[in-house]
């Protein structure tokens, strides 16, 4: 069974073997396969680096964050051809499918997947929708802390501890606060912000360096859309989570040395932003800092010694970080799967998470219900009891949302259900309404009639934008007929849109070169000689690197 994370710039798979998580390499032999698909002038779809390379030459063919969009029906079309985010999320699970298969030489067809812990109903359905398009059944969906704690371990400590994951990815950052006791694992509480992840500080780096040139409005307005500047920002950034100097060359500009103090002033109003969600976090679980046992840090964005230093500062203790953060939440999940299967080498270990919001009915005067409260231990299975309001009424029109306003149509409406009753006298016609949300994060309501008996159940997936019964099978027939690039040619293809995308970006000399390879490569290809090809390859990539100096995985 694979462990996978479908993160929103990167997914990764991994297994459990020998009493040990291991990655599983693509096709590419990179076990970071960027979450992006782009569809090519022919209707081939690419999935992985090919598709984030594609992204520069060609953004309008090309998807990438649609995690941003599971559960919702916003529609992506790519070369006249829509997607939906979970059609888009099942190429990426089809093709860490196909990885793993190629890796382990045997088919695979059920997984544990990892989701914020804040992902809803409608997101996590999505993902299962997903991975059912992608010929996965989902074993479990894992919440990413959940996954993270397990990966550090927390499960194995002999008694009681609390934990705090602080995962800082591309552009989200999230906060949960995890206990361990007694043999379970149990989210207490979970915070973020989705508009604050690694991106936001090379924008800051950006802002920073073109303040110290003195450039004006439109200027920076340019530099910030300008693909090639946002890489040089990005390798920059990561340059100064390894030292203490580094220099920024920005396009039409001689190169600027740029120091980590000031990469850290520039970046000082984000590194505000991070305490809310702390607080939040730490608040609803009703801990104070000093209580915690451990702080484990996830996500690239986290390499940053300034997120580290702010985190020991803030924590009064040094932060977990052996495990690369990239990979932390696909080993988790990899060990989640694990127990699962039962692997003889893992001590069993009960995994609790708590209900992330609450969940209830909209009752008269637009009133919020609450029939399961945030962050209770799933699964949980409550009642509520319902009655009329008027005489002779034959109808309860029930509406299940969650969310945690007092007003109901604030909340996230999950569907409407009309039960009938029979007619009574007001108060005296009463139903008795069960919700059972499972450890997977779904929920099913049954509706009892207290008078009849009678029990209406309700499974929440009638919502127009969910792909169920006959559009999930069309879906999977669409799916089916897209013509995937090969994958023993990924290689090849990320080569050429390298090229593309540099060509674009250069200009001169240099844009003469990149042509001259890009020729020498598709004349290559063109005479399908295996060894010719690998050859001409190799050496066009040399070349590449040298000019490409900010090319990042
Ligand atoms: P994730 O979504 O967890 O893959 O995180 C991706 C984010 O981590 C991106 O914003 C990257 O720029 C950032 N990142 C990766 N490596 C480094 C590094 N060495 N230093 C700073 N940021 C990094």
């Amino acid at each position: 069974m694979l462990g996978i994370d479908l993160g929103t710039t990167n997914s990764l798979a991994a297994i459990f073997v020998d009493g040990q998580t291991q990655l599983i390499p693509n096709a590419l032999g990179h076990v970071m396969t960027p979450s992006a698909v782009s569809v090519e002038p022919a209707g081939t779809v690419l999935v992985g680096l090919a598709a984030r390379e594609r992204h520069a030459t060609a953004p309008q063919d090309t998807a990438l964050a649609f995690k941003r969009f599971m559960g919702t029906d916003h529609i992506v079309k790519l070369r006249g051809q829509k997607f939906r985010a979970e059609e888009l999320s099942a190429l990426v699970l089809r093709s860490l499918k196909a990885d793993a298969e190629a890796h382990l030489g045997h088919a695979i067809d059920e997984a544990v997947i990892t989701v914020p812990a804040y992902f809803n109903q409608l997101q996590r359905k999505a993902t299962q929708t997903a991975a059912t398009l992608a010929g996965l059944r989902v074993a479990r969906l894992l919440n990413e802390p959940t996954a993270a704690g397990l990966a550090y371990g927390l499960q194995e400590r002999a008694d009681h501890t609390t934990f705090l994951v602080f995962d800082l990815g591309g552009g989200t950052f999230d906060v949960s606060v995890l206990e361990y006791f007694d043999g379970v694992v149990q989210v207490r509480a979970s915070a973020g912000d989705t508009r604050l992840g690694g991106e936001d500080w090379v924008r800051a780096l950006l802002d920073g360096a073109m303040a110290a040139l003195n450039l004006s409005a439109s200027q920076r307005e340019q530099l910030r859309g300008n693909g090639l500047a946002l890489r040089a920002a990005e390798q920059a950034k990561r340059d100064l989570s390894e030292r203490a100097q580094t220099t920024l060359q920005l396009p039409g500009f001689a190169a600027q040395p740029l120091s980590r103090d000031a990469f850290e002033s520039a970046s000082s109003e984000l590194m505000l932003r991070l305490r809310r969600p702390i607080e939040r976090a730490l608040g609803d679980a009703r801990l104070n800092s000093g209580e915690l046992g451990e702080v484990v840090l996830v996500g690239g964005a986290t390499r940053m010694p300034m997120i580290r230093h702010a985190v020991a500062r803030l924590f009064g203790k040094l932060p977990l970080r052996t495990i690369n953060p990239d990979e932390t939440i696909a080993r988790g999940a990899a060990i989640q799967a694990a127990l699962l299967a039962r692997d003889a080498a893992l001590e069993e270990v009960v995994l609790t998470d708590v209900m992330p919001y609450s969940l209830g009915l909209g009752i008269v005067d637009d009133r919020f219900s609450p029939i399961i409260e945030r962050n209770m231990p799933v699964p949980v299975s409550r009642i509520g009891r319902y009655h009329t309001v008027r005489d002779y009424q034959t109808k309860l029109d029930l509406d299940i949302c969650q969310g945690e306003s007092p007003i109901a149509s604030e909340n996230l409406q999950l569907q409407r259900v009309s039960v009938n009753v029979p007619p009574l006298p007001k108060g005296e016609a009463m139903v008795d309404v069960r919700f059972s949300y499972d450890a997977n994060g779904l929920l099913v309501v049954d509706i009892a009639d207290v008078h009849t008996g009678e029990i209406t159940n309700v499974v929440i997936q009638q919502r127009e934008h969910e792909l169920v019964g006959e559009a999930l099978a069309e879906a999977l027939k669409a799916l089916d007929r897209i013509k995937i690039h090969p994958r023993e040619h990924q290689q090849n293809a990320v080569l050429l849109e390298r090229c593309k995308r540099l060509y674009e970006d250069r200009l001169g000399a240099e844009r003469m070169q990149i042509q001259e390879a890009l020729v020498a490569f598709q004349n290559a290809l063109d005479g399908q000689d295996p060894e010719v090809i690998a050859r001409v390859r190799g050496q066009v990539q040399s070349f590449l690197d040298e000019i490409d100096r900010g090319f990042v995985l």
